[in-house]
């Protein structure tokens, strides 16, 4: 597509090409889904689903893991040299860390999502470069897709191959592609014999520059629908064509990789023709879960480091810890991390039973787990003081204990980034949330629609609404609702009275927005940012109490942690239903537009503007016409 036709998408079509990649069958309801609508499915989620006895077979493996990473890995020289040690990832191949989630019958350990994600955790405390390496091969680089979408004769070929230790990517990203695929540029133009001639530019494929396979995002120039490709990295026309470098991560062997008249092979595509973006979508819903699961392992480590240090750091004559300042946040460290582990547990273990539809669970786990880390993290760094702020080598340089906490907070920033964005996993789940209401009411907010499509869906809208809203009054979320839950119990009757007042204001906010509600971003997030707090209470509950039925011996401490939690959440949630109706949201985008207008940059006098140094791109890979930055336009009316 050219340059010029890219200015032209408009923020329709780029909703459009979502829209066609929404997952729309599933045999199970969704929790969060259902939460929307203001029913309170405690069903769906107790007995909380623990995992039975651990299988002898991953015990063993994930011993062996254990004992290679402690003795064998050393992140502070992959954090400073910035590669993988070969026999790292020589070591990893052996023990069959690329292959976990690959079925033995293709060659791979054929491990389960919980017991993936139990692996997840442990790398989380450990290493940044490390858990990428791993989650992009197998979360969502070649084998996730294929074990979906893929045919069986593509499965034979490539999953031996990847369980092997053949490392793969995955290709979505480009120069104009970010949070919005409606403007992928890459093509895949189909040949008389069948195949596919691949052309365009890829960025930031994490492990491009490691990788022998890749999965590649491509569209064709006729009808713009995208589909998804197994590219061998060595096939001709294939270029690495430089190695990205951020902040942290400092080893990701991530790359720009560019397609020149690449021949793909037609078996080479998986699943159907122009049903790539909604296989991309779907491998990332379960594939989300490793970004949560390895969240909750960075959160423990810091807990440990806090719990430490604090402990030890005597100043103005008493423990750092027993300051009321750090206290508190050492209690709202361990009190978050119990219920961000409760989520990422309850969602992986629903995926692995299958048929349940955890999109939106999985997208809430995302967001709620990396947004409550980094704070988590941020923490770490005010509670270690100087010393975290400190690098590890400096700090062993001169005697004391490298602990790094400016190494995790650099490696940890870019989760609220890749994988979906915060901003773009609350779009997603605003969408779903709104979801019945565009069904049954859709047309009567629809600008296209004519009066007389509207006066005809009058009934039906009458006969939903006639029924479903009263209703949303009338539950009961007193006491002596959820006694057997003891003290837990008040908790869950505050989730079931805010489940169905979340979904009254939803609706309260389609009736009040109509058709601008998509616009309304500040009052979506919102409701989605309460519905994340409802789903980590719920979680934490109906956990604790499966702590309590089982017998578990630290069930009353968990029971203390969830507690706590959810007293947190409560006044969150309190806040946000406030802030729904009282807020600054006009004012602040009116301001915004201003300060995108350039209004506002007179503010910006007395510094050394980015303009004023020559700080222009050096190479362009093969792209003749360096598409112009985008003029911003306001995204809706207020
Ligand atoms: C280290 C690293 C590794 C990566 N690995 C891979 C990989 O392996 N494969 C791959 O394909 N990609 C990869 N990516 C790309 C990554 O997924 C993207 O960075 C991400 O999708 C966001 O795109 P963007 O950076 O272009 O931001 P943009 O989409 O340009 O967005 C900029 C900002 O605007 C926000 N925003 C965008 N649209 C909206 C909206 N409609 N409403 C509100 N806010 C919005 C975003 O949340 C963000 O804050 C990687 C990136 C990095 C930095």
């Amino acid at each position: 597509m050219a340059t010029k036709d890219l200015q032209n998408i408009s923020e329709l079509e780029s909703r459009k090409v979502a829209e066609a990649s929404r997952e729309a069958e599933w045999a199970q309801p969704s929790f969060l889904r259902e939460m929307f609508l203001g029913n309170f499915r405690l069903d769906l989620i107790y007995p909380f689903p623990f995992q039975e006895e651990e299988r002898p077979e991953f015990t063993a493996f994930y011993q062996t893991l254990k004992e290679f990473l402690r003795d064998q890995v050393d992140p502070i020289e992959i954090d400073a040299t910035g590669e993988y040690p070969a026999d790292v990832v020589d070591g990893l191949r052996k023990l069959g860390a690329f292959g976990m989630k690959i079925p033995k019958k293709y060659g791979g350990l054929g491990f389960t999502n919980v017991e993936y994600q139990k692996v997840m955790q442990l790398f989380g405390s450990i290493d940044g470069n490390l858990s990428a390496l791993l989650s992009a091969h197998q979360s969502i680089g070649v084998p996730q897709p294929l074990k979906l979408f893929g045919t069986e004769a593509l499965k034979k070929k490539y999953l031996p191959r990847c369980a092997a230790g053949d490392i793969s990517a995955f290709a979505l990203t480009e120069m104009q592609v970010g949070s919005d695929p409606a403007r992928l540029q890459t093509d895949a133009v189909k040949t008389p014999e069948g195949d596919y001639i691949l052309n365009g530019e890829k960025l930031w494929c994490t492990n491009g520059t490691l990788a022998k396979l890749l999965v590649v995002m491509a569209r064709d120039p006729k009808s713009k629908k995208i589909s998804a490709f197994v590219v061998e990295v060595d096939w001709p026309g294939v270029k690495i064509e430089h190695r990205c470098h951020f902040m942290g991560l400092r080893a990701l062997a991530n790359a720009v990789i560019s397609f020149k008249d690449v021949r793909v092979p037609a078996e080479n595509l998986i699943g159907q023709e122009g049903k790539g973006l909604k296989i991309a979508l779907t491998t990332l819903n379960d594939g989300r879960l490793s970004i949560p699961n390895g969240s909750v392992g960075t959160a423990k480590i810091c807990i440990e480091i806090c719990r430490k240090w604090a402990s030890e750091r005597v100043q103005w004559g008493k423990p750092v810890g027993k300051h009321e300042a750090i206290a508190h946040k050492l209690a709202d460290m361990a009190a978050t991390t119990f219920a961000m582990e409760s989520i990422a547990n309850l969602a992986t273990e629903m995926s692995d039973r299958g048929g349940y539809d955890i999109r939106l669970e999985a997208a809430a786990c995302k967001e709620w787990n990396t947004c409550r880390t980094w704070e988590i993290v941020d923490e770490t760094m005010q509670i270690r003081g100087g010393r975290g702020y400190e690098t590890e080598k400096s700090l062993q340089a001169r005697g004391e204990q490298p602990i790094g906490v400016e190494r995790i907070m650099r490696d940890y920033r870019i989760n609220k980034i890749f994988e979906g964005s915060s901003e773009i996993m609350h779009l997603f789940m605003a969408r779903e949330a709104v979801d019945k209401h565009l069904q049954v009411a859709g047309a009567l907010i629809d600008p296209e629609k004519p009066l007389t499509d509207k006066v005809a869906e009058l009934p039906k809208i009458a006969a939903f609404y006639g029924s479903w809203y009263p209703t949303r009054w009338l539950g009961w979320g007193q006491w002596p609702r959820y006694q057997e839950f003891g003290d837990m119990a008040a908790h869950l009757r505050f989730v079931e009275r805010n489940t169905r007042r979340l979904s009254r204001q939803i609706f309260h906010g389609m009736v009040v927005h109509q058709g601008k509600l998509q616009n309304k971003q500040a009052f979506l997030f919102r409701l989605v940012d309460i519905a994340n707090e409802l789903f980590a209470m719920a979680a934490s509950v109906a956990r604790v109490q499966g702590m309590r039925d089982n017998g578990y011996a630290d069930a009353e401490k968990a029971a203390e942690l969830a507690d706590l939690a959810c007293r947190n959440a409560r006044r969150k949630v309190a806040q946000l239903f406030r802030a729904l109706w009282s807020n600054d949201d006009v004012r602040k985008y009116k301001v915004a537009l201003k300060v995108l207008d350039g209004q506002h940059a007179w503010l910006e006098e007395g510094i050394q503007r980015i303009d004023d140094k020559s700080l222009k791109p050096k190479v362009s890979f093969g792209v003749e016409d360096p598409a112009p930055v985008p003029k911003v336009r306001p995204v809706g009316t207020h």
